[in-house]
């Protein structure tokens, strides 16, 4: 048969029904991230129950990349070998209520670990905007809340446990001093499979949470300071349109003598007279209790509940980190590529998070405020947008978020991670052979 005659031939095959709904099926089986913008190069994902298990599996493997709740945009979680999850290790190990930790299994979400620690009366310092991410994959990114104050929730991790390349279960500790700790808690995935973690705790609070809208830029500008110190977390959602920012949503924590005092307006903007949701045309239903009505500071610290859609579902999201003295200049120098950002926009959010000492976190030894960017899920547009903006922010020397997608070069992001060596070191010594690396790793980190 000719090569042509063939091919007619199989495209007649694959446009038949039959055919058609069986490739569409093949497609609906391939594993994608949360976003659905990526496929994992291998849907084989080896659910691990327990710690023998997951060093049996690392042990009989070449190549295995931990895989958590799928919530990263970029390909730092894929893989084209084998994937292992810890999905099923998810209980709560111990609460101890003298040190103020407790330790819990690699695989719980946060949305699992706040009711807990809240009906024994304690609570973490921080969430994320959604609570459906694993604990050690949101860690190990170094996933952020808002709040000057507050450092991002893996400076809430005081020890961990993982399994590395050769089998090997290693426990590091805060206290037990030495820099291996530093390095290993925003792992990237790359050192070893963590399997438990301990983090700090401290006695449970309620929040509230204001929204208000319109507020004018100028306001912003003028009073970003004041605005940041309004709560315990604040954030700014704008869609850089007509010089406001759309929605401020001030959470503050009930009690201790620093609570937020809401008057109908607020530097000029509009106190809100129901629940917004960041993107105005979408529900509510979807985002935490606003209007002052006090809760758990699991159900207001997110934004986001658990059990409904997080933020649009279909999006890409970028996000940067710029020191926080650079803070007004940086928004305002997005703000001048309002033309080209806004069309391809859901909506952009911008938080402080406190300076930490971690190694490969973006807030390592700087306060810093991030500038994000939801975006409609269209790669191409985003794609050549993204140098646009990071060109801007250049000058601030930022740093991407690890779980978000940047373009900027390996060697850039490299520079601006001073203890990226002793982390590559780390990483050999755990990790001699590359087990756990993957390519978005070997690109960006070890420069391979
Ligand atoms: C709707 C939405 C909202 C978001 N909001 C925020 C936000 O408010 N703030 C923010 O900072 N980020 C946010 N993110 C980004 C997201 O939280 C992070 O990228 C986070 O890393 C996702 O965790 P995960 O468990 O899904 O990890 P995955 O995407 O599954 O994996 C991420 C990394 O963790 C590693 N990993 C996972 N489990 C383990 C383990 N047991 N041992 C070792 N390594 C492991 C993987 O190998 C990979 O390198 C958001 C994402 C979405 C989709």
């Amino acid at each position: 048969m000719k090569k042509r005659t063939f091919l007619n031939l199989l495209s007649t095959a694959i446009a038949s029904p039959a055919i058609a709904s069986l490739s569409a099926w093949a497609e609906k089986q391939k594993l994608t991230n949360w976003a659905g913008n990526l496929t994992y190069a291998t849907d084989r994902v080896h659910e691990a129950s327990s710690v023998d298990d997951v060093r049996s599996f690392i042990t009989a493997h070449e190549k295995v990349k931990a895989l958590g709740t799928r919530h990263c945009f970029n390909s730092i979680a894929d893989s084209r070998y084998d994937f292992v999850s810890v999905k099923p290790m998810h209980e709560v190990v111990a609460l101890d209520p003298q040190t103020r930790t407790v330790t819990i299994e690699a695989g719980i979400t946060y949305g699992q670990l706040g009711p807990y620690l809240d009906g024994k009366g304690f609570a973490l310092h921080n969430l994320a905007s959604l609570p459906h991410i694993s604990v050690a994959g949101a860690c190990t990114t170094a996933t952020h809340g808002s709040g000057e104050k507050n450092g991002n929730l893996a400076t809430s991790v005081s020890a961990l446990e993982m399994i590395t390349a050769g089998g090997d279960l290693v426990k590091l500790s805060r206290s037990s001093g030495g820099g291996f700790f530093h390095g290993a808690v925003v792992g990237l995935g790359a050192l070893g499979v963590i399997t438990r973690m301990t983090l700090d705790v401290e006695p449970t609070y309620s929040v509230r949470q204001y929204v208000y809208t319109d507020l004018p830029l100028e306001e912003m500008k003028n009073h970003f300071d004041k605005i940041q110190a309004s709560g315990y977390s604040v954030s700014l959602f704008t869609d850089w349109r007509k010089q406001r920012i759309n929605e401020l949503w001030i959470k503050s924590r009930v009690g201790g003598g620093n609570e937020f005092t809401a008057s109908p307006e607020f530097f000029g903007a509009k106190l809100a007279t129901h629940n917004l949701h960041p993107i105005e045309d979408l529900s509510a239903e979807n985002c935490t209790e606003q209007m002052g009505v006090p809760g758990p500071w699991y159900d207001r610290l997110p934004h986001f509940r658990m059990g409904f859609t997080p933020s649009a579902g279909k999006e890409l999201q970028s996000e940067y980190f710029v020191p926080r003295r650079h803070a007004v200049e940086a928004i305002l120098a997005i703000e001048r590529l309002h033309e080209q950002v806004s069309p391809h926009l859901l909506i952009s959010e911008i938080r402080t998070i406190a300076a930490d000492d971690l190694w490969m976190s973006p807030c390592h030894n700087q306060d810093s405020v991030t500038i994000h960017f939801t975006w409609k899920q269209d790669w191409p547009a985003v794609r050549r947008l993204l140098p646009i903006i990071e060109k801007e922010l250049s000058p601030f020397e930022f740093r991407p978020h690890w779980g978000k997608l940047f373009t900027v070069s390996p060697e850039v992001l490299r520079s601006r991670y001073e203890k990226m060596p002793d982390f590559i070191r780390l990483a050999q010594k755990f990790d001699p052979k590359g087990k756990f690396r993957n390519d978005f790793l070997n690109r960006n980190v070890f420069g391979a």
